[in-house]
């Protein structure tokens, strides 16, 4: 038996040998390098711009947040402590479905302790006792995070892994458009207005933080290239004193309605890097396959394509 398939493959060299020179000789002739050929992503619908809202802690605020990003056609991720619903200055139980329908629910753990340094399966309680309630208040999985305070290191990272948990934003601001690498240290763009209004400042500070966001967001709409925009805080940041709902409105105001950006929640964005992610090439770049049932959408040397759920696509390059 073991002869044979040796002399099997002895039969086979000389083709393999012929196949290779001739994959060779059409590189080098008429086909462009597969090296140089370059693919990007574009986000859902061929969109090259993508804006994501994240707000955290489940106040009581949520509900004014939620009415005005229905009134702009927005969508929201927001991060809820399950054990502090139905207290005082939180949302209740009984309304998280209806309140965030069309908008995501997310973890930030049942208590929102601070996680560094706490031991393993303190963390893994937090996360899975929050990520069990919510699923029940919802109905849905749930599969994103915002870590509480923005605390963790390596050993949260760790102890999350595993739990179903897909993303989990810190507290950090990217200040640029790019996609985390690592979904589990995801840094957001910027805090809503900078942090000017969200920790004590003194008002030069908060008029150079307003800059900065809202340079950004110019940025942003201008943009040509792949660009996310993820922007988070606080919805009680928006009241008491010095209201800034009139503030939040005129930014909502102007990223909304238009044609370029998708808006999406943070999960349903992950789920698509993902079936991006796992696109089945050829070895030459010419034969793509869409394993998953997303509709993924792409450039390849700067021309754009569609590839359906399920679909395979031959590239005429
Ligand atoms: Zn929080």
């Amino acid at each position: 038996m073991d002869a044979e398939i040796y002399t099997m493959k002895i039969i086979l060299l000389p083709f393999y040998f012929l196949l290779f020179t001739s994959a060779l000789f059409a590189q080098s002739n008429n086909t462009k390098p597969t090296s140089s050929i370059r693919i990007e992503m574009l986000f859902p619908e061929g969109k090259s711009k993508a804006l994501i809202l994240s707000y955290d802690d489940g106040p009581e605020a949520d509900r004014k947040m939620v009415k005005l990003m229905n009134e702009y056609g927005l969508k929201g991720t927001f991060h809820l402590n399950s054990n502090k619903l139905d207290t005082k200055g939180y949302l209740t139980k009984n309304e998280i479905k209806t309140l965030f329908k069309g908008h995501e629910v997310s973890v930030h753990t049942a208590n929102h302790p601070g996680l560094t340094g706490m031991s393993k399966i303190d963390i893994v309680y937090e996360v899975v006792e929050d990520r069990k309630e919510l699923e029940r208040l919802t109905g849905n999985t749930i599969r994103g995070m915002a870590y509480p305070f923005g605390s963790y290191d390596n050993s949260v990272v760790d102890a999350i892994s595993g739990l179903g948990i897909e993303y989990a934003r810190t507290v950090n601001d990217s200040y640029n458009f790019s996609i985390p690498k690592n979904f589990l240290i995801w840094d957001a763009s910027i805090h809503q207005f900078g942090k000017a209004y969200f920790k004590p400042n003194n008002p030069e500070n908060d008029k150079q933080e307003l800059k900065i966001f809202n340079d950004l967001v110019s940025n942003f709409i201008k943009s040509d290239t792949l660009a996310l925009l993820d922007v988070w805080g606080h919805s009680w940041e928006n009241e008491g004193e010095g209201n800034r709902w009139n503030a939040i409105e005129q930014f909502f105001k102007q990223v909304s309605n238009n044609k370029e950006i998708l808006y999406t929640t943070q999960i349903d964005l992950v789920d698509y890097i993902k079936a991006y992610k796992n696109l089945q090439f050829s070895v030459d770049k010419k034969i793509v396959k869409n394993a998953s049932s997303m509709d993924v959408y792409l450039k390849i040397d700067g021309k754009a394509y569609k590839i359906a759920g399920g679909a395979q696509l031959t590239i005429l390059i």
